[in-house]
C-alpha cells in the first residue's frame, strides 16, 4: 500500500488559481489532519486572492475581510505561493505531473457573456467585467479607456455586478476616496460627466438576480436619486403566483425595495439611477464616428412558462435610450485551459463533483473547484462548500491510491523548475511586503490601501 500522505511521503498538491476556491481548497485540506499534505498554489497574477482583489467592489471592504482567513492558511509551513506563473505558458500539465500527486484547477471565470446584438463592438460598448477589473487595478486592464465624458450610461443585466458598476458610476468623490479603488480609476471618475445611469433588466423586479442589501444600498447614495417607472414596478400576475408559491424572503425584499423607489419623489440630487424592467436590448446605435450613441430596447411582457418559471417575451414596442456608454453585465464565463476537458456550452471544466472527467471517465489526479467547476454563481462563501466537496473526493482518491506518479515529488525540485521558467515569481512573503506597503500608503490618505497595478512597480518595491 502507498505511503503517500504520511510525514515521510507527503501528498503533493498543485492548486491553479489563488482566489477563494483556491484558498478554501487549502483550508479544507488542513482540516484533514490525518493527511500530510504540501500545497503549492500558482497564479498568473503576481498578487493573490483573485476576485477578492480584482472583482469585489472597492467600496465593499467588509467582503474583503475573508483574506484574513486566507492569510492564516498561507502561514502553514507546507503552503507555498507562486505568483506571476501561468499554467499553460510558464508551466504545463506535464511539468506539474512530474512534481505533484494531485492538481486542482480553481481558475475562476475570467471572460464574460455577450449580448449578441448588432452594435455590440462599437466604441463605448464594454463588458462590465472589464470596467470592474479596471477600477480594481487588475494589471491587464490599467490602460483601458471608458468614455466617462458621456452624460448617460446603460448597464444591461440585473445582477450584483450591474449594481456594483452603477454604484461606482454614481458615487461622489467623497464616497469613492475611502475605498481601495485603483488611483487611475479614482482620477478618471473624478472627471466623470455621467449624470444618468440606466440599469436594464429583461424580466421583472421579482426575477432580479441582485441581493437585497445591494439593491437597498442604491437608495442611500449621497448625490444620486433612484427611480423606477410605476408600471414596471407593478408585479405581474405570473410573478405574484411565483412569489406566493416559493415564499422566497429575498425576492420579497427585492420587490419591496423597488416599490419603495417607485414611490419616491426627486429630492434634487444631481445624478440619477433609472432601473428599467421587462426590457431587452436589440441594438446598440452608432454615431457618425462609430461610437455608441444609444441603445434600442424592446418592451417585454412576463408570462408563466410550462415549467412554472416566469419568462419574458417581446411585445413589439420599441424605444431608444440615448447613452454614450454601454456595459453588458449578463454574467461571467469560464475559459478553457490547455489540456483540460472543457464543457463549452457551460463554460466549465468537465467534472463530476470536482473530479475532472474525460468522456464521462474520471481523469486520475485532476480536480476542480469554484466558478470554473460549477459556473459563475454564488457569493464568496459558496466556494467554501464547493472546495470542500472536491477535497473530500481528493482525500478519498488518495486513500484508494488513485494518484498521479510524480518522478520528483518534493518542494525543492518543484521550486527549481518554477524558478527556471519564471525568475521573477512572487512568493507569499513578497505579497506580504507589498500588502504592508499598500496599506501603509492607504493609511496616510484615509484609504484601506493604495494598490500597485503594475508588476514592474511591485518588483521595484521588492528591490528586484
Ligand atoms: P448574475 O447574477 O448571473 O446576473 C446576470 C443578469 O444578467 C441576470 O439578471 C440575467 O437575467 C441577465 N441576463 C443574462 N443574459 C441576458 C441577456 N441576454 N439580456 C439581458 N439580460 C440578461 O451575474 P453577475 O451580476 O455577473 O454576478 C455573478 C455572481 O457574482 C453572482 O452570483 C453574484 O451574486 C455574485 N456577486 C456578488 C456580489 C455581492 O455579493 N455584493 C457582487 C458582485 C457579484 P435573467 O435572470 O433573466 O437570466
Amino acid at each position: 500500500m502507498s505511503d503517500v500522505g504520511t510525514e515521510k511521503n507527503p501528498l503533493r498538491v498543485a492548486i491553479i488559481g489563488s482566489g477563494p476556491a483556491g484558498f478554501y481548497t487549502v483550508s479544507n485540506f488542513l482540516k484533514h489532519t490525518d493527511v500530510h499534505v504540501e500545497m503549492d498554489m500558482f497564479d498568473r497574477l503576481a498578487t493573490p486572492f483573485g476576485l477578492v482583489r480584482a472583482g469585489v467592489a472597492p467600496d465593499h471592504q467588509k467582503y474583503k475581510t475573508v483574506t484574513r482567513a486566507y492569510n492564516k492558511s498561507a502561514e502553514h509551513e507546507n503552503f507555498r505561493f507562486y505568483g506571476n506563473v501561468e499554467y499553460g505558458s510558464d508551466i504545463s500539465l506535464d511539468d506539474l505531473k512530474q512534481h505533484y500527486h494531485q492538481i486542482i484547477f480553481c481558475s475562476g471565470a475570467p471572460g464574460d457573456r455577450n449580448l449578441n446584438v448588432p452594435g455590440e463592438d462599437l466604441d463605448g460598448s464594454h463588458s462590465a467585467t472589464d470596467f470592474v477589473a479596471w477600477y480594481n487595478g487588475h494589471p491587464d486592464y490599467v490602460d483601458y479607456q471608458f468614455n466617462l465624458q458621456a452624460e448617460s450610461a446603460a448597464i444591461v443585466g440585473l445582477g450584483n455586478v450591474a449594481i456594483d458598476v452603477a454604484r461606482i458610476l454614481l458615487k461622489t468623490d467623497n464616497e469613492l476616496i475611502p475605498t481601495d479603488m485603483a488611483d487611475h480609476a479614482l482620477a478618471a471618475l473624478k472627471q466623470s460627466n455621467i449624470k444618468t445611469v440606466y440599469i436594464l433588466g429583461r424580466r421583472g423586479p421579482a426575477q432580479a438576480a441582485y441581493t437585497p442589501p445591494e439593491i437597498k444600498e442604491m437608495g442611500e447614495l449621497e448625490d444620486a436619486e433612484v427611480s423606477v417607472l410605476a408600471d414596471e414596478a407593478t408585479i405581474d400576475p405570473a410573478s405574484k403566483a411565483e412569489m406566493e408559491r416559493n415564499g422566497d424572503k429575498n425576492v420579497a425584499k427585492n420587490v419591496a425595495a423597488i416599490e419603495d423607489f417607485a414611490s419616491r419623489t426627486p429630492t434634487g440630487k444631481s445624478k440619477q439611477l433609472v432601473i428599467r424592467f421587462l426590457v431587452s436590448p436589440t441594438e446598440l446605435i452608432s454615431d457618425e464616428d462609430g461610437r455608441v450613441s444609444g441603445i434600442k430596447i424592446l418592451k417585454n411582457e412576463a408570462y408563466a412558462a410550462e415549467d412554472g418559471s416566469v419568462k419574458a417575451r417581446p411585445t413589439g414596442k420599441e424605444e431608444i435610450i440615448p447613452v454614450g456608454l454601454v456595459f453588458r453585465s449578463v454574467g461571467y464565463r469560464g475559459a478553457a485551459l490547455p489540456e483540460i476537458p472543457f464543457n463549452d456550452s457551460w463554460g466549465t471544466i468537465a467534472n463530476e463533483g470536482g473530479r475532472i472527467v474525460d468522456n464521462g471517465e474520471p481523469v486520475t489526479g485532476l480536480y476542480t473547484a469554484g466558478w470554473i467547476k460549477r459556473g459563475p454563481t454564488g457569493v464568496i462563501g459558496t466556494n467554501k462548500t464547493c472546495a470542500q466537496e472536491t477535497v473530500k473526493l481528493m482525500v478519498e482518491d488518495l486513500k484508494a491510491g488513485k494518484l498521479l506518479s510524480p518522478v520528483s515529488p518534493n518542494v525543492d525540485t518543484a521550486k527549481e523548475l518554477i524558478k527556471s521558467r519564471v525568475a521573477d515569481f512572487f512568493s507569499f512573503d513578497d505579497w506580504s511586503k507589498l500588502d504592508a506597503t499598500e496599506t501603509s500608503r492607504g493609511e496616510s490618505q484615509g484609504r484601506p490601501r493604495v494598490k500597485f497595478t503594475k508588476v514592474a512597480d511591485m518588483l521595484k518595491e521588492l528591490g528586484r
